[in-house]
């Protein structure tokens, strides 16, 4: 199949792209590179010996999607463009609001211009807010704390209006856990601007040495040893989550929903000494006060995904430390090295 990829050269994006092409479709990946190097295409090639096509463009600009659909076939498109920094929607939320949810308002509009009627949208288990308790089903209410859960959960109400007008279309909605590891070959993986949000990318910087210590937000969490505890999932088993997808649902009219986590939690502290082992490093920590709209557990029930898409995730937390460690070690400053 030929899948338009938005947000392709991506930290999740680009896995995605290279076990597309390892399945045999070939991705277009249309990405205006706002939080993403050029470098990437180079990358997926040498893993794959693809060159994978690409198109600079921005999801808001509708000419740009239509003439991309039409000229490359596409059949299905995989929509990972948008912003995704928590902290940064509280700031701007104008920008928020318009990348994450006008402009999948306008790739809508283009699919639907373009007569492709198949798409599978990235969501978050943000969606869940503060769940009641854990793990966490589909059918879980839903709310949202910030800005850029807000988004999400605002595209998702979107996308299901839309299906419920348009019953011919599949829209698949994913809510991922915490994705977190790189791909095998060290060639590709997160790489984030400035001060790393999330755990795991500043794990790893603490150390190549990037950054002296890890603060541990909150270590009185009515949690095992008192840190946050969440899924972590190896991005690769989220790729393939994206494959699965398109193969059991990608042409199936409907709105369908799954969450993509491992069921496992893991806390702060198991991700720290983890990522010791695999590295071989030290990860000197502190513990801090804890971050502000921070929730105490939250994990995945993924018996859905297995059931219907035939999907699990395999890849283990040492594949996932260990692979992040290879990324971190081979590319100290990311792609900025390439
Ligand atoms: P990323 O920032 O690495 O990738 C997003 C890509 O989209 C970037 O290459 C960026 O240049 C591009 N982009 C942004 N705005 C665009 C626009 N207006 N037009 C075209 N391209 C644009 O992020 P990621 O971690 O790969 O996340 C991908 C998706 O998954 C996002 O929608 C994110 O919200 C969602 N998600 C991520 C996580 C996570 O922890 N990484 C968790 C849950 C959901
Ligand atoms: N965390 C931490 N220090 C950091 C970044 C994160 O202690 O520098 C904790 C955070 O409080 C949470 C867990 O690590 O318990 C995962 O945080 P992340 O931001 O990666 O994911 P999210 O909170 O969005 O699930």
């Amino acid at each position: 199949m030929n899948i338009l990829v938005t947000g392709g050269m991506g930290y999740i994006g680009s896995h995605t792209c290279i076990q597309l092409i390892e399945a045999g479709h070939t991705p277009i990946i249309f990405d205006n590179l706002y939080n993403s190097n050029a470098k990437v295409l180079d990358r997926i090639q040498q893993v794959t010996g693809t060159a994978p096509q690409f198109v600079k463009g921005d999801i808001r600009d509708k000419d740009a999607l239509v003439k991309a659909m039409t000229e490359h076939k596409v059949d299905s498109v995989i929509h990972f463009a948008g912003l995704k920094a928590v902290g940064e929607s509280v700031e701007k939320p104008l920008e928020y609001y318009d990348n994450n949810v006008n402009g999948t308002l306008v790739l809508v509009d283009a699919m639907r211009a373009s007569d492709v009627h198949s798409l599978v949208f990235s969501s978050s288990a943000t969606v869940y807010g503060d769940p009641a308790s854990v793990p966490i089903t589909e059918d879980f209410p839903t709310s949202a704390t910030n800005p850029y859960g807000r988004s999400k959960l605002m595209v998702e109400e979107c996308l299901t209006d839309f299906q419920k007008a348009n019953p011919d279309w599949s829209i698949t909605l994913l809510r991922y856990f915490n994705p977190v590891g790189s791909h095998q070959s060290g060639l590709l993986g997160e790489d984030p601007n400035g001060i790393p949000n999330n755990l795991m990318p500043f794990i790893s910087q603490v150390a190549v040495g990037r950054r002296e210590a890890l603060s541990v937000f909150g270590n009185d969490y009515n949690t095992p040893d008192g840190t946050g505890v969440r899924d972590y999932i190896h991005v690769l088993d989220l790729a393939d989550g994206h494959l699965s997808a398109l193969d059991k649902v990608g042409s199936t009219p409907g709105l369908h929903v799954y969450n993509l986590g491992t069921g496992n939690g893991s806390s702060v502290l198991d991700m720290v000494k983890a990522f010791e082992q695999a590295s071989g490093k030290s990860v000197p920590y502190t513990i801090v006060e804890r971050r502000a709209g921070d929730i105490a557990e939250c994990w995945a029930d993924p018996k859905k995904a297995t059931k219907e898409l035939e999907w699990t995730a395999t890849r283990t937390l040492q594949d996932m430390t260990e692979d992040t460690w290879r990324w971190q070690s081979q590319n100290p400053n990311g792609y900025s090295d390439a």
